[in-house]
């Protein structure tokens, strides 16, 4: 496990480290985000980012 730090509450939590050496090796949201946040954060900005998807899918449509 790696001992990390939420940079949003600021609570301590501990990841596998596989995490990082997947993210290392294979750079995606879901590893950055368990890499900078702790699980209550993440499921909060997860949420808000699958909220806006609507909005990103539209602007990605029209521009295309
Ligand atoms: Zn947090």
């Amino acid at each position: 496990m790696i001992k990390l730090k939420c940079e949003k509450c600021g609570i301590d939590y501990e990841k596998p480290a596989i995490f990082k050496k997947w993210n290392d090796e294979n750079p995606n949201v879901f590893f950055k985000w368990s890499l900078k946040f702790c699980d209550n954060c993440r499921r909060d900005i997860e949420k808000k980012a699958l909220e806006k998807l609507p909005e990103v899918i539209k602007t990605l449509a029209n521009e295309s």
